[in-house]
């Protein structure tokens, strides 16, 4: 794994730059897709206990930022740079109005009672209250935060505002202002991508094996189980199960319901990144798949929908030796496409049922996935998909320009 955050921050910047340079865009625009809008640090103090918060917002040319807050123990200020970042990519990438932000906690949710991380979700929202708002900054789950935590946060924010402000927070329970699907949409969306995955590639019952069995890799893999395709590996932390024949994700939902764990405690199955399958599914966590491991990797393609799960230099190898990776910019879009819907309906602009939700996010996917997939001979599908974003945020930062003038 990146133990080292920074190194996240400078393989995205990297890759921005490198993309500006190949493709034409701008310098003064690169540059200023080099740097966050604001970074707003500051503390949380929870019983003697001290806790770093950050919230950084990256860009938002194309509408309010955007993106989720992370309880992370070792969440540092670089990573939720670079997330938010990748949070703008995305957004443009997937035509969706809003701008890039990324918000986090460093602090052991583990260790935390509900009420200490209620307290926690408070403490976030006093701190970064005064640049966040529906049209301004909307803060929605990541890891180790979800709905309840959400409206927490936004309950947070209408006492400290004194309105109700819906459409501040999304992600939301459904008594305050959630939409259903949303809590699924992120896996949901990375199966939709399977799904066109095998389909643009002729994998017909493809196996699949999934790291991360979290909010995003459980519904990911309900979603993928009614595919064409076959479940053989599911790993969370340091537990794991394999089983050739095909793995009941039910059943694997059932025991961690009851035990925490997906399996057996020290059953470990770090090998899933070397099995041998037709696509490995990353739902777990950044640079897990870098140069110094990406030689072992065996699977025929692979979908990232954890945040930068492979690093830039392991991904030009493996587009060399033909493997697919789908990136993260576009694999994990479905929870943004959703909060897209959730804030509109806060915003009494148009209805969303769960099947108008989930089929926008469908066929926006597609759409986009169909594009870039169009380019892998030449490129890497997250180079195609970097230059498109790139574009598009150089074209609207333009635009705002002209009109000033
Ligand atoms: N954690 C989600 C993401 O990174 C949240 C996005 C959102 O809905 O704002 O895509």
């Amino acid at each position: 794994m990146i133990v080292d955050m920074s190194s996240l921050l400078k393989d995205i910047k990297k890759q921005i730059k490198a993309e500006c340079k190949r493709s034409g865009v701008r310098k003064d625009i690169m540059k200023r897709i080099l740097c966050v809008d604001r970074l707003l640090e500051f503390t949380i103090f929870l019983k003697g206990n001290i806790f770093k918060a950050y919230r950084s917002q990256h860009n938002n040319v194309l509408g309010p930022y955007k993106g989720g807050v992370r309880f992370c123990k070792d969440v540092a200020r670089d990573e939720v740079k670079a997330l938010s970042m990748m949070m703008t990519l995305k957004c443009a990438l997937l035509n969706i109005p809003f701008g890039g932000a990324k918000g986090g906690v460093a602090v052991n949710p583990e260790k935390l009672s509900w009420e200490e991380k209620e307290e926690v979700s408070r403490g976030f929202v006093r701190g970064a209250s005064p640049i966040l708002g529906p049209d301004v900054d909307i803060p929605a789950p990541d890891i180790n935060t979800n709905e309840e935590v959400m409206a927490v946060m936004a309950d947070e924010y209408s006492k400290i505002t004194g309105r109700l402000s819906p459409g501040s927070f999304t992600g939301n329970t459904l008594e305050r202002g959630g939409i259903e699907g949303r809590k699924e949409a992120t896996g949901y969306g990375g199966a939709v991508i399977l799904e066109e995955l095998c389909n643009l590639e002729g994998l017909n019952g493809a196996t699949v094996a999934i790291q991360g069995f979290g909010n995003v890799g459980s519904n990911f893999a309900f979603f993928a189980s009614e595919k064409n395709c076959k479940i053989v590996a599911i790993s969370e932390k340091k537990e794991g199960v394999v089983a050739k024949e095909g793995l009941s994700v039910k059943d694997v939902w059932d025991y961690k319901k009851k035990t925490g764990k997906i399996c057996v405690a020290g059953e470990n199955k770090d090998d899933i990144l070397e099995m041998d399958v037709d696509i490995l599914v990353l739902a777990a966590t950044e640079g897990v798949i870098h140069k110094k491991n990406v030689e072992k990797v065996r699977a025929k393609h692979i979908i990232s929908i954890a945040n930068g799960p492979v690093t830039r230099k392991a991904e030009k190898f493996l587009r060399k030796k033909g493997v697919i990776v789908v990136p993260d910019i576009l694999a994990s879009a479905g929870g943004v496409i959703a909060s897209y819907c959730e804030w509109k309906k806060a915003k009494k602009e148009e209805d969303f049922s769960k099947e108008k939700v989930f089929s926008f996010i469908s066929q926006r996917m597609k759409e986009v996935f169909r594009e870039i997939y169009q380019n892998k001979k030449e490129r890497t599908l997250s180079e195609t998909a970097l230059s498109i974003s790139l574009h598009r945020l150089e074209k609207a930062m333009l635009d705002k320009e002209n009109k000033m003038r």
